[in-house]
């Protein structure tokens, strides 16, 4: 720009002067030329008047005189006098137009090229007295030369001009170009600038404040989507139709560890992954199962709602793993769970079936007739255990139960339980102790009361039906912290079954449990509500020694 404008403006300057000194060039000339034509007029009227008072002989006395030249023709064309040339060497003069019309007009000039001088000569001739001619000429070369003189001047003072009127130009340009080197972009009406510059200072201001809110909106939207994506729970992946990743969330990080640029490939290598993602860049919806550092993910790729690119193909894809490692665990729980379900209920089903064919075909002793009632009796009390106790799981399974959630009193349940199981422990030569809180002070837990009940029932019978004969079972509750232990000094249980006995349907001998009326569903319950209360469910046990079992709650 600045250079624009200092051409502009030196070519601007320099056109007007050098046009200017042509015009005053030419007004020059004329001038000269004008003045030329009445010198040479008025020299003629003077030495035509001398020679009319004087004669011809006037004319020797300027003959040296260097100037015009002065020529003087008698009336028939000879050339009497000439201050340039020979007379005798001139010829006849008649024919010269300027002498023809001066005899005939009285005076007369004229412009033409001279014979005897060979340049442009300015003619003027009077008629005189006797009837000659005085002719006086100027050759316009002399105009020339005097413009000429005259022009080296204007040439130097144009110089001059030109020299001013670059360091000028230089000066107004930075003149005119420093205040808007200075413009405040950042804030374009804090600017005094031209006045021209108003309306694109206020345009610049309304797009600075557009171009603010068009970030900050974007920067919202960026930083809600990174938290949306950086949190999600699903490890999320974003690739370009080169299948390059765009974005892999923390999530998706996490579960295949490894760095989150390049190909995709180099994130996972599997099948599953590289099949889903396949698909999905070729514009087709996929899902997969994925194993990968000991959990289950499910794949779901989508090709990008984004848009397609010009040869169709989608301009990208978008991965996401979901972990289902509980949900896969918990299916095949509850699949195993329902086998085990028609397993146990087949056997006391099948007993019951075996005694009610032999009682129909009335094949049996009427003597052993109430022995045979009692097995199916037994059986049927069997499998109606195990029915509650899997309505129990089931309805622990699904939540319910809890709408009887409220402070609960520990001490208070502990006491029913042991109401209710002191003739079976009688039974069985088992002596059940309580060590409860000082004074029986309540000992408050939040909870569902039928639960927690269920809870101390099934350790302290358990605590019985595993007991050697005599043995004993100590109950002690704490209030800080709320505590729950029952202690028994029976046939405990080997180190190996310890974390199974927890398991549904798990037992560690399954004929003494069917023997107790076991149902192998007790301690998965206990697991089920203590997991409910948020409590903490330990187990030390000893075989042949005891087993101790404590809640915290
Ligand atoms: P069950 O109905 O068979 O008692 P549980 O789920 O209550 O089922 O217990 C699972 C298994 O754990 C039992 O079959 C038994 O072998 C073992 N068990 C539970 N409690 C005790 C205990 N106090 N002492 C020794 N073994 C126990």
């Amino acid at each position: 720009m600045r250079t624009t404008i200092f051409k502009n403006f030196f070519f601007l300057s320099a056109a007007a002067i050098l046009v200017t000194t042509l015009l005053i060039s030419v007004v020059m000339y004329k001038g000269f030329y004008r003045d030329m034509r009445v010198e040479v007029e008025q020299e003629a009227k003077y030495i035509g008047a001398a020679v009319d008072l004087n004669g011809a002989s006037y004319l020797q006395t300027i003959e040296d005189i260097r100037g015009d030249r002065v020529t003087l023709i008698a009336s028939d064309g000879t050339v009497v006098f000439d201050n340039r040339q020979k007379p005798s060497l001139m010829e006849n003069h008649l024919d010269r137009p300027e002498v023809a019309a001066a005899l005939t007009q009285g005076s007369s000039e004229g412009v033409r090229m001279s014979e005897t001088l060979g340049q442009q000569t300015f003619y003027h001739a009077i008629k005189l007295a006797d009837g000659s001619i005085l002719r006086v000429a100027n050759t316009t070369s002399n105009v020339y030369t005097v413009a000429a003189i005259n022009l080296v001047y204007v040439a130097l003072i144009c110089l001059v001009m030109l020299i001013l009127i670059w360091l000028l130009a230089k000066g107004q340009t930075e003149a005119i170009v420093a205040p808007i080197n200075r413009l405040d972009l950042e804030n374009p009406l804090s600017n005094q600038v031209y006045d021209e510059f108003s309306p694109l200072l206020r345009k610049l201001e309304q797009q600075n404040r557009l171009i603010q809110e068009t970030y900050n909106t974007l920067k919202r939207e960026r930083d809600e989507f990174q938290s949306i994506t950086q949190n999600m729970n699903e490890g999320l992946i974003v690739l370009n139709g080169q299948g390059e990743m765009l974005l892999v969330n923390k999530r998706a990080g996490a579960i295949f560890g490894k760095a989150a640029t390049g190909h995709y490939l180099t994130l996972n290598r599997s099948a599953e992954f590289r099949e889903v993602a396949e698909k999905a860049l070729q514009g087709t919806p996929a899902e997969s199962q994925l194993s990968q550092g000991g959990r289950i993910y499910h794949l779901l790729a989508a090709p990008s709602a984004a848009g397609q690119g010009s040869d169709g193909q989608p301009e990208g894809a978008v991965v996401l793993a979901l972990d289902v490692t509980e949900k896969e665990e918990t299916d095949h729980l509850r699949r195993e769970f329902s086998g085990n379900v028609s397993h146990e209920l087949k056997t006391p089903l099948t007993s019951i079936l075996g005694y009610a064919e032999i009682m129909k075909a009335g094949i049996v002793p009427q003597a052993d007739m109430p022995d045979f009632a009692a097995k199916i009796y037994s059986e049927a009390k069997r499998m109606i255990a195990l029915v509650e106790d899997i309505l129990k799981l089931s309805k622990l399974d699904e939540g319910l139960g809890e709408e009887a959630h409220g402070p609960v009193d520990l001490q208070e349940v502990c006491k029913g339980v042991m109401n209710r199981l002191e003739a079976a422990a009688e039974a069985a030569q088992v002596s059940l102790e309580f060590d409860g809180t000082e004074g029986s002070q309540p000992v408050y837990v939040m909870g569902s009361l039928p639960m927690l009940d269920e809870l101390v029932f099934n350790l302290c019978e358990n605590a019985i039906k595993y007991n050697k004969r005599p043995g004993q079972v100590k109950v002690t509750l704490t209030a800080e912290p709320v505590c729950l232990t029952v202690a028994d000094t029976g046939i405990g249980i080997a180190r190996e079954h310890q974390e199974r006995v927890f398991e549904r349907f798990y037992r560690v001998d399954k004929s003494h449990s069917k023997m107790t009326g076991g149902t192998g569903l007790g301690l998965s319950i206990v697991k089920h509500v203590v997991k409910r209360h948020g409590a903490a469910l330990e187990l030390e046990s000893q075989q042949g020694k005891g087993t101790t079992i404590r809640v915290c709650f």
